[in-house]
């Protein structure tokens, strides 16, 4: 059965690059009236410019109110990818508090803040499904040099599970999806700044069993299942897509 998201409006965080760009474009395929949202305005007009199903804004998800205003702008949203995030490369000795600060703030207090605004308008219409992208390097397991990055998206997880058990019976479903390394211009700047790309890619490939790196499509394809119908039984989960990461 294929999947179809005809009728059905997703608000997407972080849409201009890497997962959050391939799920963009993956759920207008299927059908979704898209509303891309980045901090790179341009970005995202640009890919409202190539799609009829999607619309572009220039969004902070730091920005408190700029968040409240867009979600009352488009209203109601039936899908909610929240995408933006960052990592800080380092151990707890790397992490002083204003590192760790931005970690939470991105990767957990931005979910929580737009989550916050979008849920209410799902519990009127009875059915939302809300998706955060989360990572394999958080409560599923541990990475060198990822501490405050580990930490804030375990903090996803928590907060997933939490939303799922709180609105299940509004028909509103909060899954997480928790990447390997998937290949992204981030994942390049982090490679680059190693000083030796080359080596750090190898190694990288080398952590995942299957010896490659994922493809933001891949992540894509999961967005899209618990995105739709097909998922309507799923809820409260973390999904590793992985490349066998986690095994
Ligand atoms: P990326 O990091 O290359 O792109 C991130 C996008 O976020 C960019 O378009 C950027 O402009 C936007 N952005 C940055 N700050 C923002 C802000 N304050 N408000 C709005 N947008 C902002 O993409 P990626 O590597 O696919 O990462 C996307 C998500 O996937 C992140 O949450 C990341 O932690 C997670 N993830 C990535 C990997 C990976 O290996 N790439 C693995 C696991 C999890």
């Amino acid at each position: 059965m294929e999947q179809t998201l005809k009728g059905k409006t997703a608000l997407v965080t972080a849409a201009a690059n890497g997962i959050g760009r391939a799920s963009a474009e993956a759920m207008a395929a299927r059908g979704a009236n898209v509303i891309a949202t980045d901090i790179d305005g341009p970005a995202v007009t640009a890919m409202a410019d190539a799609s009829p199903n999607i619309t572009g804004h220039q969004l902070d998800v730091l920005d408190a109110a700029a968040v409240e205003s867009l979600v009352a702008s488009v209203a109601p949203v039936h899908i909610l990818l929240n995408c933006a995030g960052w990592v800080h490369d380092g151990t707890i000795l790397d992490c002083d508090e204003e590192v760790w600060d931005r970690s939470f703030n991105l990767n957990a207090k931005a979910m929580y803040r737009i989550t916050k605004a979008v849920l209410p308008g799902m519990r009127d219409s009875g059915t939302g499904s809300i998706i955060n992208i989360a990572s394999i390097v958080s409560s599923e397991k541990g990475a060198p040099r990822r501490f405050a990055y580990g930490a804030s998206k375990a903090a996803i997880i928590g907060m997933t599970k939490s939303i799922a058990a709180d609105f299940v019976k509004d028909g509103i479903r909060c899954n997480a999806i928790c990447p390997g390394t998937v290949q992204s211009p981030s994942l390049n700047d982090r490679l680059a700044a190693t000083g030796d790309f080359d080596k750090a890619l190898a190694a990288f490939k080398d952590r995942q069993p299957m010896g490659r790196l994922g493809q933001p499509e891949e992540i894509a394809e999961m967005v899209c299942y618990l995105a739709g119908d097909l998922s309507a039984f799923t809820t409260g989960q973390a999904f590793a897509v992985d490349g066998g990461w986690s095994i």
